[in-house]
């Protein structure tokens, strides 16, 4: 079976992924619907069950159709320190008494896990205020930014907090898509008084990525009288969405000002020091656990400076990095890190340009191009100018002087200055924060 799934990854992932990951891996057993694989290090066996799960239980499904899932175990060499355990990525959540399940949660996604920077440092605060105390005092809580940039990871570590805290108090986290479906499968076997019941009876409830029920009626007005029921009595809840409220497009206008009801926190992209930082702390887990990889600090510099898309990202290359060096047994240096994430840093490089940053804020501010390069000092051009140089900053791996030097010959220092500049307006001004953030989503879409 394994031999044919082989010919058959080849195809559709290229002798070379195949060599690189598949070719370490055997088929151990199958029983009933689960087929386990064996990988030789545990970062190739979560490497291959993150990539390529899907596509395994797909391709040995084709060989023995009993199959529905796959595990990726380590396989058994000399004793090890550890035992090689299925590398289990979810813990499910405690059964609430109603037997109403929260989602599981993602035991890596924890407070203690979760760097700080500025970026994110106000949600990360609403984050903890909400787990030490659901007292509903900003109900709701509403976290949004955009993908990858850890909303999930604040829900879930809130979530487990609270578990492990208040064993009494019952919390519900759950993705709008499972509330929709929930909903659905009430509808279907006309049980939506025990719906309604259950969702009425949490003290905490989480409803993560919202705006997937934008658009969706019935499942909105559903949401809409859980929401209002639970607010009447005092209930905490927390929501997340991919953009402030009154951004959600598709959402009934009620539900939209009641989202803005509470506290609304924005995750903003990790700048570089967070990035950097989040590498760090990523790195020190990765080389606690195992003493083998050996990683070039310069390594984590060069991925921080090249890769500003979001978080995830940026984990991904470095679990490539070491899956790779483990497998090869290969230091990670620069030379290395640059072999194995050429696409990567290739993707990342044809990112965004000065010159479309330059033409959409013209565009957006109802200026010339020539504006923005001029010397003029007016604030109806200057600001825009400053907004330019800020996101070059930050969607860019552009240097400061070459950033100064798209900008009509500036100086570094006037960069520096308006990326300050930018940086404490959107703590203040709402407007320009939003301007921002559009003008972010558009270059990067
Ligand atoms: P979102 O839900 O906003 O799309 P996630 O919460 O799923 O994003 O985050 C994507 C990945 O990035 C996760 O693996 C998460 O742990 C990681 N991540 C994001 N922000 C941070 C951070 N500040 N510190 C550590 N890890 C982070
Ligand atoms: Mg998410």
């Amino acid at each position: 079976v394994w031999r044919d799934v082989l010919v058959v990854a080849r195809r559709e992932f290229g002798e070379k992924a195949v060599e690189q990951w598949l070719d370490q891996v055997t088929l151990a057993s199958v029983t009933r619907d689960l087929a386990t694989l064996e990988a030789p290090t545990r970062f190739l066996a979560d490497w291959i069950e993150r990539n390529f799960g899907q596509a395994l239980v797909r391709m040995i499904g084709q060989a023995d159709p009993a199959v529905r899932r796959v595990q990726v175990t380590v396989r058994e060499r000399a004793p090890r320190r550890e035992p090689s355990a299925p590398v289990e990525m979810f813990t499910p959540a405690p059964e609430t008494e109603r037997g109403l399940n929260s989602a599981p949660l993602d035991p890596r996604f924890t407070f203690d896990s979760f760097v700080v920077g500025k970026p994110n440092e106000l949600a990360h605060a609403a984050a903890r205020r909400v787990a030490e105390c659901p007292d509903a005092s900003f109900n709701p809580v509403f976290l949004h930014g955009g993908v990858g940039l850890g909303k999930t990871h604040l829900m879930h570590a809130i979530a487990a907090h609270l578990q492990a805290s208040r064993p009494g108090v019952k919390v519900l986290y759950l993705s709008a898509e499972q509330f929709m479906y929930r909903f659905i499968q009430a509808l279907r076997f006309r049980d939506t008084i025990t719906f309604k019941e259950q969702f009425r009876s949490v003290d905490v409830l989480m409803v993560d990525d919202v705006q997937f029920i934008a658009g969706k009626d019935s499942t909105q007005e559903e949401f809409f009288h859980t929401f209002n029921a639970l607010i009447d009595q005092k209930k905490q809840i927390v929501i997340s969405g991919d953009s402030s409220p009154d951004r959600i497009e598709g959402i009934e206008e009620r539900i939209r000002s009641r989202l803005q009801w509470g506290l609304v926190v924005d995750i903003h992209p990790a700048d570089y020091e967070l990035r950097l930082g989040i590498l760090h702390s990523k790195a020190e887990r990765i080389m606690a656990t195992h003493p083998e990889i050996v990683l070039d600090p310069k390594v984590l510099e060069m991925l921080a400076h090249r890769i500003n898309s979001n978080v995830r990202v940026l984990e991904g290359a470095l679990t490539r990095l070491v899956a790779f060096a483990s497998l090869v047994g290969r230091r990670i240096d620069l030379d290395m890190a640059q072999e194995c994430l050429a696409d990567l840093l290739r993707a990342a490089e044809r990112k965004v340009t000065i010159e479309e940053i330059k033409r959409r804020v013209a565009d957006h501010y109802n200026l010339r191009l020539s504006d923005l390069v001029s010397a003029r000092r007016a604030r109806a051009v200057a600001r825009p100018r400053q907004v330019a140089m800020y996101l070059a900053k930050n969607l860019t791996s552009k240097s400061l002087p070459e950033i100064g030097r798209g900008f009509g010959g500036r100086d570094h220092t006037t960069v520096i200055h308006a990326v300050k500049k930018i940086e404490a307006l959107r703590e203040s001004d709402s407007q320009l924060s939003e301007d921002v953030e559009l003008l972010r989503r558009m270059l990067e879409a």
